[in-house]
């Protein structure tokens, strides 16, 4: 499918004016809407509720706009639980579903009354000792080996290989943590488990929900324990490229209705609640890195330089993932030139797009990098001294936002004590 920005070069020329490039832009309307198709597609379900990943894209202003859609948060840091804090997001609204757990973290998740989810059997012990264990509690599942499923022309895939992920526990593990848990005073229990990555299929999540159905039934009966939930988790991805399939939500959320049907309701577990960790369906079309071409360069390939870089959006250095490039105003044009898109970074990897057919770029071309809404932010980091961009929001009426100032070189040096050196000016 063709991918279009959901700003026009105007639109930018306009908030630029305010606030330079780079920035990351998100977009109110879109966001809302797409919460509100996910808990249409998930309405059959009582008790439904999406966690949102913070990971993905901590800002809060973006948690309270999802907050007012409905969701609840899903953090696994001691900041991730103070920036849900200061949104008004506590108790049974956040899922901890934290692993190699610091002590610290794990009581600040007590403390605000959130659901702990435990990665591990030793952390029955470990949640004993540092906070005791709460009335509700969730344990994660790891079913090893690999985990495979048909494709809409069902041939069967490799999707991920959980029998090398360092997540979740044994069936077996489950069991014994259930039982303990439920001798510490754990009265309701969850099930979580998390096989794959930016999927872009239908089948995902029912195939996910069908092993956890029938985990929770096996569960139920061995250990007596009442089964409050099931948290299908994140996973649910994207079409970062235009010719890639688009997931359906509404066809998922049928798709796990089926297997609740088929599983759950018979062993009269139909009052189970479902519940989602999504984080890049959330937010990752919500989002573009805008900048702006500074330089090109012409040698044994046509680059064009960028005023972002990987320290901005980490995804392509990082795993050669593909963000779709659109050169604002000249959506129209053909594309017609071959070119690197680079930033800066003293890193050959600094490539927002290898190879990539797009129209002629000139210098001061407002570039706009596509599903950059999760994971592209939140990857940042300073190498080579670069800063944090800022992170602007596209509100419902038109109008934009600041929702976090770009980095200054005082944020970069702000944990040095210069006492020492010549007194730098900021
Ligand atoms: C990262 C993560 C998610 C969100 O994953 P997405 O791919 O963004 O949907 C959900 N749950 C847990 C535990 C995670 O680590």
């Amino acid at each position: 499918m063709e991918k279009k920005p959901f700003i026009t070069l105007e639109q930018a020329k306009d908030i630029i004016e305010d606030i330079p490039t780079p920035f990351h832009i998100y977009d109110e309307r879109g966001i809302r809407e797409n919460a509100r198709a996910l808990y249409k597609a998930f309405s059959w379900n009582k008790g439904y509720k999406e966690y949102f990943a913070v990971k993905a894209t901590p800002n809060p202003f973006l948690m309270k706009i999802l907050q007012e859609e409905g969701c609840g948060m899903d953090c696994s840091s001691y900041t991730e639980l103070m920036l849900c804090e200061s949104c008004g997001i506590i108790g049974s609204n956040i899922m901890f579903s934290s692993n190699v757990t610091p002590a610290e973290d794990m009581q600040k998740a007590y403390d605000l009354g959130a659901i702990i989810n435990l990665d591990d059997y030793t952390h029955v012990e470990f949640i004993k000792k540092v906070c005791g264990v709460p009335k509700t509690i969730c344990c994660r599942y790891n079913p090893g080996g690999v985990f495979r499923m048909a494709d809409s022309e069902d041939k069967v895939q490799v999707m991920d290989t959980p029998g090398d992920s360092k997540y979740g526990m044994t069936e077996e593990q489950m069991e014994k943590a259930f039982i303990e848990l439920k001798e510490a005073g754990a009265e309701e229990f969850g099930i979580h488990a998390f096989l794959a990555s930016n999927t872009v299929s239908n089948g995902y999540y029912p195939e996910l929900a069908g092993i956890l159905f029938e985990l929770a039934v096996r569960l139920q009966k061995k250990t007596g324990v009442h089964i409050k939930f099931v948290n299908l988790s994140g996973g649910v991805g994207v079409d970062y490229k235009p010719e890639e399939p688009k997931n359906d939500i509404a066809i998922i959320g049928e798709g796990v209705r089926k297997k609740f049907e088929e599983i759950l309701v018979p062993a009269g577990m139909g009052d189970v609640e479902i519940y989602t960790e999504l984080g890049r369906y959330m937010l990752a079309p919500f989002g573009a890195l805008v900048a702006t071409a500074i330089h090109e360069k012409h040698i044994y390939k046509e680059y064009i330089g960028l005023d972002a870089c990987a320290a901005n959006l980490m995804r392509p250095a990082m795993y050669g993932s593909y963000h779709h490039v659109t050169v604002l105003g000249k959506e129209n044009a053909p594309c017609d030139h071959k070119y690197d898109v680079t930033g800066g970074l003293c890193e050959n990897n600094d490539k927002f797009a290898v190879d990539r057919m797009l129209p002629k770029i000139d210098i001061g071309d407002i570039i706009y990098i596509h599903d950059a809404g999760a994971h592209g932010f939140s990857m940042g980091y300073n190498y080579n001294g670069k800063l944090r961009s800022a992170e602007v929001l596209l509100r419902e009426d038109g109008s934009h936002k600041l929702i976090r100032r770009a980095e200054e070189p005082k944020d970069y040096f702000a944990t040095f004590d210069f006492s020492e050196f010549r007194d730098l000016t900021f």
